[in-house]
C-alpha cells in the first residue's frame, strides 16, 4: 500500500472510514487534527481510535464498556 506524505498516516484503510458514520446521528466522521480520533462532523462528538480500530461508542455508552473492560 502506498504511503501518503502527510506526516501523520491515516490509522483506519479509507475503505473502512468511508463506511463509518456516527451512531449518534449518521454523519460522517473526520479525523481529529493529530489522527488519535474521529469526530463527527454534524454533532461534534468525538470517538478515540484504539489500535487503529475506531472506537464507536456514545460518551455514555464508553463509560459503561470502560467499566466492564476494567472488572476482567
Ligand atoms: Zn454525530
Amino acid at each position: 500500500m502506498a504511503k501518503s506524505d502527510k506526516s501523520i498516516a491515516d490509522p483506519i484503510p479509507k475503505d473502512l472510514f468511508d463506511i463509518l458514520a456516527c451512531p449518534l446521528c449518521r454523519a460522517d466522521l473526520e479525523y481529529s487534527e493529530n489522527k488519535d480520533s474521529l469526530v463527527c462532523s454534524d454533532c461534534g462528538t468525538k470517538y478515540p481510535i484504539e489500535d487503529n480500530v475506531p472506537i464507536l461508542l456514545t460518551p455514555k455508552d464508553r463509560k459503561r464498556f470502560v467499566k466492564n473492560r476494567n472488572l476482567q
